[in-house]
């Protein structure tokens, strides 16, 4: 559905040239929910508005359903750039008009007559879940709900693809959840192509198929979103796979570990590359004098690779917890000391 060859682009300034896309080769196929992540100043806008002709390549091409957008006289350009929506962080819907007169916007835009938009507005707004607010003005929405217009809106005329610049990152945890959630049953059911640019790993694991990770311009990884969690291989890669696994509700499972396991402490595990989970456990329990208890865990293994998070209850004096506390870290594996027998206090964390 899209294909990026070669991508460049070239800002010159008064300071000289700028890089801001260096080389990128991607590939998307037709249904695919994509995910671009990369931190502030990676590139990621500049793709976007290479893939909706807003700027122009220094080199390379993009290619959108075939059409290869450098070669497109104007005219054509106008009808491939209807194949291309998006949706934006903050929005950008019209203010003065009601829900109902933003989703027609699009459709009056393009000459659709009064009757088949007024039926297609009301398709749309049964499709984002925005019944009952048709007649609301944007000031009178939450952003989720601001957002379900926005979605609307893009997907008016029947593109082939939707791009989300940030779209959830002015949105709070729950609310960035429904929207993804939406996001995903649109995909499904129309078979919407749709591409995801985030700093948020945790958009990306929600619902991309596959993720491209960029730094500097260029993309430096790129796999399945369940390859990319387990083996990330760049510095950059495994701080966004570290930043999801440390979100992942630590607080919640170790308050309710604690409350059903008061004994001994329980400590967290965490296997990023290399170290391999099982032959580290089964050392643990022959060579230290603690009693070893596997709470939960979700550790994966590829190819001798581990990634994931493990929860023990160890029990035994202090000086036998310390030392076993020890070998895992010589392992390689990060432990963190979630509870203790006096309580549920996080003494590490807190200390
Ligand atoms: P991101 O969206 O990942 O934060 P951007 O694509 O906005 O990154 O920016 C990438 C780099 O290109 C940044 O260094 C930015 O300052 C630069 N850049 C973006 N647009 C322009 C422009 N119009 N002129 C000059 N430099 C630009
Ligand atoms: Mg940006």
């Amino acid at each position: 559905m899209i294909r990026l060859d070669g991508l460049r682009k070239i800002f010159p300034t008064k300071n000289g040239n700028v890089t801001a896309v260096e080389n990128v080769n991607l590939d998307i196929q037709d249904g695919e929910i994509f995910g671009i992540i990369g931190y502030s100043g990676a590139g990621k806008s500049t793709l976007v508005r290479l893939l909706n002709a807003l700027e122009k390549p220094t080199e390379g091409s993009v290619t959108i359903a075939g059409n290869n957008l450098s070669k497109l006289n104007n005219k054509q350009l106008r009808a491939a750039r209807r194949d291309i929506s998006m949706i934006f962080q903050h929005f950008n819907l019209l203010w003065s008009r009601t829900v109902r007169q933003n989703i027609a916007f699009p459709l009056e835009v393009a000459g659709i007559p009064k009757a088949k938009r007024r039926k297609r507005v009301e398709e749309l707004i049964q499709l984002v879940g925005l019944e009952g607010r048709g007649d609301s003005y944007p000031s009178q929405l939450s952003g989720g709900q601001k957002q379900r217009v926005g979605i609307a809106r893009a997907l008016a005329n029947n593109p082939k693809v939707l791009l989300c610049d940030e779209a959830t990152s002015a949105l709070d945890p729950k609310t960035t959840d429904a929207i993804l959630d939406l996001l995903v049953d649109i995909n499904r059911k129309i078979g919407l192509t749709i591409v995801l640019i985030t700093h948020e790993m945790h958009v990306i694991r929600k619902i991309s198929h596959r993720v491209a990770v960029m730094e500097n311009g260029g993309v430096v990884e790129q796999g399945s979103v369940i390859d990319i969690f387990r083996n990330p291989k760049q510095e950059i890669t495994k701080d966004f796979v570290k930043q999801v696994s440390e979100i992942d509700n630590t607080q919640e499972t170790a308050r309710l570990l604690a409350e059903q396991f008061p004994e001994g402490i329980i400590v967290k595990l965490t296997f990023i590359g290399k170290s391999a989970g099982e032959p580290i456990i089964s050392k643990l329990f022959k060579r230290s004098n603690v009693d070893v208890n596997i709470l939960e865990g979700d550790v994966s293994q590829t190819r001798g690779d581990s990634f994931g998070k493990l929860y023990l209850q160890l029990q035994g004096n202090s000086k036998a917890v310390e030392d076993a506390l020890a070998f895992c870290r010589e392992q390689g594996v990060e432990t963190e000391v979630i509870s203790h027998a006096e309580g549920t206090v996080p003494a590490r964390r807190l200390g």
